[in-house]
């Protein structure tokens, strides 16, 4: 009786033990995980790799002698609510912070960051489901913890047309109030916007621990280009939002602001974070933290989404159809 391996299954060993080899060499020597790690889901695109991957020490990755599953994998995804036709646009909705990570905290009523940006994400869920025109995603439904990278990862995996990161503001002045806009650029529009990224993007160094991982490894050439396309549709998505929310929900005056926020860098998937208000604004923080705020911020943000899409299928020029 023959002993041991096929020649097939040898050859298969053999592939994967120097796909390994390889893979941990290029770890070791420094370059990052996602040149390395083919997308599941994607052909041509790559993905971050998972943040328990990226994050953890080179050190320990020798022990590594399987090969890397695919990011979706270190990712649960959400279901996607709404029309099951697949054809209609998919909207993730990522409510900030959550978990041990409260977000900014109002000092006279204790309202939290956390818990409006749920509400008002199961707000823009509920009015969107109404309307039946598109599906909807929301990356976390519960009082729970999510990095950075994983808010835009779900969005990606799931080929969402549109993320939208809710959060509220603050600032040391108390009496700043209104709602912002941003959109992804790597040179912040002025200083508020750039001490904004620094705060936002900081949920991920919770407890001195840097969460997400890599950072600076989305810049190739080809994710550049797909990039600048999401960021055109972005920013004509951020102006329509203040132009639909306007009449319900107050703006500041220069409502539409660039920064380099970190949970807005999928190259492809158009992604705003909406500022809704000023937790820090006794007066914001109660209207965000009401039904009736909440509502209407959610009126706001879906006449913007619908008019979005409506506008994407006339130019498409299948208006009749979606
Ligand atoms: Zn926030």
């Amino acid at each position: 009786m023959k002993f041991g391996w096929t020649a097939k299954a040898r050859t298969l060993h053999k592939r994967r033990m120097f796909q390994s080899l390889a893979l941990a060499s290029m770890i070791l020597s420094g370059a990052p995980l996602s040149a390395v790690i083919p997308d599941g889901g994607r052909a041509g695109m790559r993905f971050d790799a998972p943040a328990h991957m990226a994050s953890r020490p080179a050190r320990r990755l020798h022990s590594i002698t399987v090969p890397i599953p695919p990011v979706a994998r270190g990712l649960s995804l959400p279901p996607v609510e709404g029309p099951r036709d697949a054809s209609r646009p998919l909207v993730v909705i990522d409510a900030g912070h959550g978990g041990h990570d409260p977000g900014a905290v109002n000092r006279e009523n204790g309202e939290r960051e956390k818990d409006v940006t749920l509400a008002i994400a199961q707000a823009v869920r509920d009015q969107l489901l109404k309307s039946g025109r598109v599906r909807v995603a929301l990356t976390r439904n519960a009082d729970r913890f999510l990095v950075l990278q994983e808010r835009y990862g779900i969005a990606r995996k799931l080929n969402a047309d549109l993320f939208i990161s809710i959060h509220a503001d603050s600032a040391d002045n108390d009496t700043a109030r209104g709602a912002t806009v941003y959109t992804l650029s790597e040179t912040a529009s002025d200083r508020e916007a750039a001490r904004l990224a620094a705060r936002e993007n900081k949920a991920d160094f919770l407890n001195g621990v840097n969460l997400g991982g890599q950072s600076n490894d989305v810049s190739s050439i080809l994710i550049d280009l797909t990039q600048r396309e999401s960021m055109n549709i972005s920013v004509s998505f951020a102006r329509l939002l203040q132009r639909e929310a306007a009449p319900y929900v107050p703006f500041r005056s220069a409502a539409h602001r660039f920064a380099s926020l970190m949970v807005l860098k999928a190259p492809d998937t158009p992604s705003v974070l909406f500022e809704t208000g000023y937790i820090s604004n006794t007066a914001d923080a109660a209207f965000l933290a009401s039904k009736e705020g909440q509502a209407n911020i959610a009126k706001g943000v879906a006449r913007a989404i619908e008019v979005h899409f409506a506008r994407k299928l006339t130019m498409r020029g299948d208006g009749a159809g979606g």
